[in-house]
């Protein structure tokens, strides 16, 4: 998912637009846009951003402040009662909330808060933060504070209230979120650092792990959450880097596409091949092509295109919708690979659907050899901080070793970057613990509740 919001701005909701437009690969399911004007209004709904909105519903919801969400399902599901931003309305007041994540308490929570007497909208576990607050007392900030020390699990929050917006990320880092400033002062808030370009903003900062940051009548103040046995560490989803992100952003200081360019300088150092191209799958493996290519000294070329009318087929929520979408998506550029050996690096493999079509694909074009290199270890074990590869099963790594997996997609070699060699690549060093990398290693950076036993149940 992506998040948005910006405070203090009388275009608020147009900002807000650009924004979930700029964040629209971060999810495609739905999206809302929630804005102040005395009270707070909102509109929401399935599909694009674009889709969703237009100019005369925009207008309708002018204010000077507002938070955003762009969707992409995971805890919870789909359905129109998931999507985002949620509003509270209670006697004290009325409060926005949207979240990028997955905590992975939210069932101990949703338990104890029904027990209690809370009753939920939704399916998603979005909707356990605003019970928590609402059963705290106290300055706002504090009621924020005290329930974010309940949740564990991956999180940026946008919390829009009256009287200010509260931005907060998770004690971990898991999910990235940053701080923007407008020419006319107002601050900005956005999953990615690509919409402030958009929008105009000047970037300021990341908000740190366990970081609230409030704004108010101009101003930025900031606190953390954790009680005293709860730290911080710094641990943002490697993932990010690899895929999600769009390559215009910078991470914790790391522009995407540098860093997936030395992935693919990694990649050939740990796995050369001998061949006569090297291709990426569009959109997210062409910046570890082109730094595979030119470690390499093979040309690169550009061997598929992609249909730019069909979203991301990952993202689609059943098999036979992901199947049928790369089958759409993406078609082989006879003429570069006939009668070539073929190095073909894509970043990721999860279920094995991109990869074995693309071999297939590239071979029915006449490539005699076919080498795959993928510029992200093994996903062996699920994500529960809010990637949808949420079951072991799925997880075509955990079944098959490289191996049995390069016979499967029908590779002629088929090699993974190390982690090693992945966190050289993105924080130059090969020792760092500085980004999760959990569903490498299987060594989660949470404890993990319900949900790991739920997702390894045979
Ligand atoms: P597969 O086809 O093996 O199931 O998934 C890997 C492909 O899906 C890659 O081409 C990758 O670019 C794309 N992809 C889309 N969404 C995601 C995601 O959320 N995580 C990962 N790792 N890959 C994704
Ligand atoms: Fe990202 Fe993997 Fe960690 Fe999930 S487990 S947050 S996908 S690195
Ligand atoms: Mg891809």
């Amino acid at each position: 998912c992506g998040v948005f919001g910006i405070y203090g701005d009388p275009n608020a909701a147009r900002l807000t637009y650009y924004g979930l437009h700029a964040l629209q690969h971060r999810g495609q399911e739905a999206a809302g846009i929630l804005v102040k004007r005395n009270h707070l209004h909102i509109h929401k709904g399935e599909g694009l951003v674009t889709e969703i909105f237009d100019a005369d519903k925009i207008e309708a919801l002018s204010g000077d402040a507002a938070i955003g969400h762009v969707r992409y399902s995971t805890a919870g599901g789909g359905g129109i009662l998931n999507v985002q931003p949620f509003l509270f309305k209670t006697l004290s007041g009325e409060m926005g909330i949207c979240h990028n994540g997955n905590l992975v308490n939210a069932n101990v929570l949703k338990k104890e808060l029904e027990d209690r007497g809370s009753i939920f909208n939704s399916s998603s576990d979005t909707e356990v933060l605003g019970h928590l607050i609402k059963r705290h007392h106290g300055r706002f900030i504090d009621r924020v504070c005290k329930s974010l020390q309940h949740i564990d699990g991956a999180f940026a929050f946008l919390i829009l209230l009256d009287s200010g917006l509260y931005a907060a990320r998770d004690r971990y880092g898991l999910r990235p979120l940053s701080i923007g400033q407008m020419p006319s002062g107002a601050y900005v808030f956005s999953s990615e650092t690509c919409a402030f370009d958009i929008v105009g903003a000047k970037y300021i900062r990341d908000v740190k792990p366990g970081e609230v940051v409030r704004v108010r009548n101009g101003e930025l103040k900031s606190c953390f959450y954790m009680n005293e046995y709860q730290e911080a560490s710094d641990n943002i989803c490697a993932m990010e880097y690899i895929y999600f992100s769009r390559p215009d952003s910078d991470i914790e200081g790391v522009n995407v596409h540098s860093a997936r360019k030395r992935c693919g300088k990694i990649l050939f150092e740990e796995s050369p091949a001998d061949a006569d191209v090297v291709i990426g799958v569009p959109d997210s493996s062409l910046s570890a092509a082109t730094g595979y290519a030119e470690a390499s000294g093979i040309p690169y070329e550009m061997g598929l295109v992609k249909n730019k009318y069909v979203g991301r087929t990952f993202i689609q929520p059943t098999q036979e919708l992901r199947e049928m979408g790369v089958r759409m998506k993406l078609s082989a550029v006879r003429s570069i690979v006939a009668g070539k050996r073929v190095v073909m690096i894509d970043d990721s493999i999860v279920r094995g659907t991109t990869s074995r079509r693309i071999v297939s694909l590239l071979k029915e074009a006449g490539a005699t050899e076919v080498h795959v290199r993928i510029a992200s270890p093994a996903i062996k074990y699920p994500c529960f901080y809010g990637v949808d590869t949420s079951t072991v099963e799925e997880l075509i790594s955990h079944r098959m070793n490289v191996e049995e997996l390069g016979d499967y997609i029908k590779a002629d070699s088929l090699a993974f970057i190390s982690e090693k060699g992945l966190k050289k690549a993105v924080r130059d060093n090969a020792e760092c613990d500085s980004l999760c990398m959990s569903c490498f290693s299987g060594n989660y950076v949470t404890k993990l509740y319900d949900s790991y036993k739920a997702a390894n149940k045979d």
